[in-house]
């Protein structure tokens, strides 16, 4: 395309919506004419002349150098990211955890500090219980939905608050809005791990957040392929988490750029459909007996509905309840079904059916899955894409089991 004519596109899209730029910013366009985005499966690449690599390695030339630096395919994937979240610019990274570390290695130092929410996804937690705190950064966990703890939990060594929402597995949201301003007022940056909605869905730097993060392994592909992550900012704080990536290396592969590329291309409608779905069958297992409750943002009855009506364009995929009978009745609720699969995987095409308190959160101790509000009972279910009459039939099957 012309310089002219690639301007204008540019110009196009940052006023287009959101499906429009899940599918046409970032494209990849070849001297070949190919209209899908090829997969650049090159380790490193040439130059013209010495004098050109000299100045690519001094950054005075913009250019690819070795695919740990930059890939096309992989620029494609973080310039779409990038456009759909509202930020200036993405940095994509090996898998969700990496994009989780390359932002802990970027901000923090011996001495620091965090506030995370407690119920944030299993292996964030022992990154930052474990690992960080090797290295001399300790981490205070707090309840998500408590803005008074966030407050105390903050200290003059706190570098960032970290948090997910909706959160998993009880879809309790989070006011990003007031947690970026209370961040922001203490010299703080505020970290979102946007998995569950996605951009489609919810766009915290528009609400204030600083950086976003993704796993791209969950609904950006959305279909189970592959694993990967991205981190996504202004310039200046993506500048640090690059930097981050080219030394550490810890960066996303061509082949898996390309596949979650094309995941975001059918991201908004997949997010439409699951959220859909997953409100129906929330609602149609609300109303049978043998429930004790459902957790569900899209519900009227749950404490989030009306923060989650406010900061996200619909509920999401994910719900839990509990059935009567603790563990036993869980167990046999699960083994019942048939459709659906029994992986503690979530985001994907296919629906999932999990038990938290054995698996996901099966290392807490009994009190802290007490406050964690991990009930023996809890069953998690991922909603697919499959037809809505036959997931619930499937959760009659599990029903007629108890
Ligand atoms: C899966 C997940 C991660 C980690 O992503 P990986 O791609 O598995 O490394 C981080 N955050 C959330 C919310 C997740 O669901």
């Amino acid at each position: 395309m012309s310089i002219d004519k690639e301007a204008e596109l540019r110009a196009i899209l940052d006023s287009a919506g959101i499906e429009t730029k899940a599918i046409r910013a970032g494209q990849l366009r070849t001297e070949y004419g190919s209209h899908g985005e090829p997969i650049f499966a090159t380790s490193s690449f040439v130059f013209d002349n010495a004098a050109q690599a000299a100045a690519r390695f001094a950054g005075d030339e913009p250019g690819n150098i070795y695919s740990r630096f930059s890939n096309p395919t992989v620029s494609s994937f973080e310039d779409k990211l990038a456009k759909m979240e509202g930020g200036d610019k993405c940095v994509a990274t090996a898998s969700g955890m990496a994009a989780i570390l390359a932002t802990a290695l970027a901000f923090l130092q011996q001495g620091d500090h965090i506030v995370s929410s407690r119920s944030v996804f299993g292996t964030t937690n022992v990154l930052y219980e474990k690992y960080l705190q090797k290295f001399g950064v300790s981490t205070t966990f707090v309840d998500l939905t408590d803005l008074k703890v966030w407050e105390e939990a903050i200290q003059d060594n706190t570098k960032y608050l970290f948090l997910e929402t909706p959160s998993n597995p009880l879809c309790e949201i989070a006011d990003i809005k007031k947690l970026a301003e209370l961040a922001h007022n203490r010299g703080c940056l505020l970290v979102v791990d946007n998995c569950f909605c996605t951009p489609a869905l919810q766009r915290p730097l528009l609400l204030g957040a600083d950086i976003i993060i993704h796993s791209a392994t969950k609904y950006l592909d959305g279909q189970g392929r592959s694993i990967g992550g991205a981190v996504v900012g202004n310039e200046e704080l993506m500048a640090e988490v690059y930097g981050v990536l080219r030394t550490c290396g810890p960066t996303m592969s061509p082949f898996n750029a390309w596949i979650a590329l094309k995941g975001l291309e059918t991201l908004s409608l997949r997010m439409r459909a699951h959220s859909e779905s997953a409100l129906i069958l929330a609602e149609w297992i609300q109303s049978q007996a043998g429930i004790e409750k459902v957790h569900y943002s899209g519900l009227k009855t749950n404490p989030g509905y009306a923060l989650a009506l406010q900061q996200q364009s619909a509920f999401g995929g994910v719900l839990s309840f509990v059935v009567k009978g603790g563990r036993d009745a869980a167990w046999k609720y699960i083994d019942a079904t048939r459709l659906v699969s029994i992986t503690a995987n979530l985001g994907d095409t296919k629906s999932t059916i999990t038990h938290p308190a054995t698996t996901t959160h099966g290392r807490l101790s009994d009190e802290e899955k007490q406050r964690a509000g991990i009930e023996e009972g809890l069953i998690r279910v991922s909603v697919g894409l499959e037809n809505i009459d036959d997931l619930i039939s499937d959760m009659q099957r599990g029903l007629s089991a108890l």
